[in-house]
């Protein structure tokens, strides 16, 4: 038997006065997600299973960029990405600009099992969630007094160069081990405020925003998307790790230096081996992240 082990982020990028009075609720937030992961795999559960639940516990949480609590693109709509890969098999399933769906990671983990499909989108992806009987829910259900005021807030910003500059989105992810040696990783997001209708972000880009292979790692990504997407950030790890010895925190935070310098950009990212490593790295001012390790070593950080 292996050990078990499971890190969830709850985004990474700028700091904000929200993130700072509330720092008490993003932890019991981490902390939930993390435990529904972690008790999935305690009970024998399979490492995919684990990282579904635990994306669905943030999903559920309005204080998180995904599902309920999403960001509003420039039309003050929200458009959601998800991924889930499965290291065992390197099986994959991800949903882009969907609307309407309680839980964009249980979609995207129908895509893997009941299409042969990696990617599906916008109303194709809706109308699978539909036949499937997956909950859906209206829009106001998704919609956040706080995500409302940094629309508002965003939009009243003079300059767009401003609006650019200034990103304070989330995103939510996990990887976890489980008992059998395998690894599985999930990544599910509301995407970047004011972002263009239409924008898809890596939390659905297999390779960057999620990836999972038994025989290095797997790992979810947060932050900057498009820099994320061009620094193929999440197998870049994988690869790091075949070929390094180093830890998988080293490789980490090797990885995050080399993607600071290359393309740039706010980039958070969460890791673990089969063996029940952990890994986790950012560049940006903070990182939600909660973790427990093979060895049952725990902690919940924001800074
Ligand atoms: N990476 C996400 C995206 O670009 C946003 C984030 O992680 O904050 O859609």
């Amino acid at each position: 038997m292996s050990k078990i082990a499971i890190v969830v982020h709850g985004g990474a990028g700028e700091d904000s006065e929200f993130i700072r009075q509330n720092q008490t609720a993003y932890k019991e937030g981490l902390q939930a997600a993390l435990h529904c992961g972690h008790e999935v795999l305690k009970n024998g559960g399979s490492a995919i299973d684990a990282v579904e639940r635990a994306v669905q516990c943030f999903e559920d949480n309005p204080l998180f960029n995904a599902g309920r609590g999403s960001s509003l693109n420039s039309l003050g709509e929200i458009e959601m990405d998800a991924s889930i890969m499965n290291g065992e098999n390197l099986s994959a399933g991800a949903v882009c600009m969907v609307k309407n769906i309680k839980n964009p990671i249980s979609l995207a983990r129908k895509v893997l099992e009941e299409t042969n499909h990696v990617l599906i989108g916008g109303h194709a992806a809706m109308q699978l969630a539909a036949d499937l009987h997956l909950p859906l829910e209206t829009d106001s259900y998704f919609m956040t007094d706080h995500q409302q005021e940094v629309f508002m807030e965003v939009n009243a910003r003079e300059s767009r160069q401003e609006m650019l500059r200034k990103k304070i989105h989330g995103t939510v992810g996990a990887v976890a081990a489980d008992l059998y040696g395998n690894v599985a990783a999930a990544t599910s997001t509301g995407g970047t405020e004011n972002s263009l209708p239409g924008r898809i972000g890596d939390s659905c880009i297999i390779g960057c925003g999620c990836y999972a292979n038994n025989d290095t790692c797997a790992v979810s990504a947060t932050g900057d998307g498009e820099f994320i997407i061009t620094g193929v950030v999440a197998h870049s790890l994988s690869v790091k790790v075949a070929n390094n010895s180093a830890s998988l925190q080293e490789a980490c935070n090797e990885v995050i230096k080399a993607k600071t310098a290359s393309v740039g950009g706010n980039i958070g990212l969460i890791s673990v081996t089969k063996h029940g490593g952990v890994g986790m790295s950012f560049n940006s001012e903070r990182m939600h992240r909660a973790w427990i390790d093979g060895d049952g070593a725990t902690g919940c950080e924001i800074y």
